[in-house]
């Protein structure tokens, strides 16, 4: 064989050997499927009118004609830093743990899940809700979209889009409204906060939501961390670290793009196996990340509230409208709401 062969069989070697390594590492993370919390054989379920849906999700304790607006996560954290500290607590703590484009009636396959974070949580003496985005109640005109970039933003700000000004995905907010990551730091009531997320429109393109407020952290040298992972396993393992650290940062705010991410691809909802699937995945990092929190040294001395939420539902491939199951939410804490 030629010298010259034999330099391009080995240089095709290396470039075959090095797109194995590489495509099993983005592979493993598109499909990540650490362990099977639903029952054998439980991959989708019957697909029934939605409504009827969700009168079956008994483990909430609203109906959905009572469900509350998704700014009422913002007042949940600021009551939780303003209420003192229960008896025997030192320091006091929170996390929401999103779960974008997670469809509420996802949750009829928690009844036969093995590992599941919400179910962890309502049986720990927490309880769960319906609630909403697209800013006021189903089946009202909605006044805002049922998109990414409203909806988490309604949630940290407390307030509307007519507020806030983020109408879509794409559209930096101002300064001001801030977000409780700022908010909370700025005014002394916490030490430092953390965003971590993996989607790029949060914060790491030129006309990303929070981009201002990035630039703002920057500037006056606040304790606010932005960290963006390229999937949601590394944004698992960001979180994780965190957390492990002794002084883990006091306000978390994370979202995991797993059961959005297999909605645009295949569809929303739980009548779709792949579907079902990221919001398995979805589930288990959301247990990894409590199990974390519940394995610090220090946890029993610290009054954690966790939270779980979504920002939208979906129907067929996408989100953004008015449809009901695009409109209804859930707020999933440790601690009680109502
Ligand atoms: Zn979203």
């Amino acid at each position: 064989m030629k010298k010259t062969t034999k330099i391009i069989i080995c240089c095709l070697a290396f470039v075959l050997a090095a797109a194995a390594v590489v495509g099993g590492y983005v592979g493993w993370n598109l499909t990540y499927h650490p362990s099977k919390w639903l029952a054998e054989g439980d991959d989708s379920i019957e697909d029934i009118p939605f409504e009827e849906a969700l009168g079956q999700l008994t483990m909430l304790s609203n109906t959905w004609e009572e469900a509350l607006p998704q700014t009422e996560i913002h007042d949940l954290i600021e009551n939780h830093f303003a209420s003192p500290l229960p008896e025997g607590k030192t320091a006091k703590k929170a996390i929401v743990i999103g779960y974008d484009g997670c469809r509420v009636d996802s949750f009829r396959l928690l009844s036969t899940a093995k590992r599941s974070a919400v179910n962890h949580l309502l049986e720990n003496g927490g309880q769960g809700v319906f609630s909403y985005c697209g800013g006021v109640m189903y089946p009202a005109e909605n006044t805002q979209a049922t998109s990414t970039a409203p909806g988490w933003c309604s949630m940290l700000t407390g307030v509307l889009a007519d507020k806030h000004g983020v109408n879509n995905n794409g559209q930096p907010k101002s300064v001001d409204p801030k977000t409780l990551l700022i908010s909370l730091v700025e005014d002394g009531t916490i030490n430092d906060s953390a965003f971590y997320v993996s989607w790029d429109g949060h914060f790491s393109k030129k006309d990303a939501t929070y981009i201002n407020e990035k630039n703002y952290v920057k500037e006056n040298g606040l304790n606010v961390v932005f960290k963006r992972a390229f999937f949601d396993a590394g944004t698992k393992r960001n979180i994780i670290s965190d957390i492990k650290k002794q002084d883990c940062s006091d306000f978390i705010f994370l979202t995991l793009e797993y059961t959005d991410h297999e909605g645009h691809s295949s569809g929303f909802g739980p009548q779709n196996a792949k579907y079902v699937s990221a919001f398995r995945n979805a589930e288990d990092a959301g247990m990894d990340i409590i199990e974390a929190i519940e394995d610090r040294e220090t946890f029993a001395s610290e009054d954690w509230l966790i939270l779980i939420t979504t920002d939208h539902g979906g129907i067929g491939g996408g989100h953004g409208g008015a449809s009901f199951e695009e409109r209804m939410t859930f707020i999933i804490s440790n601690k009680e709401i109502l």
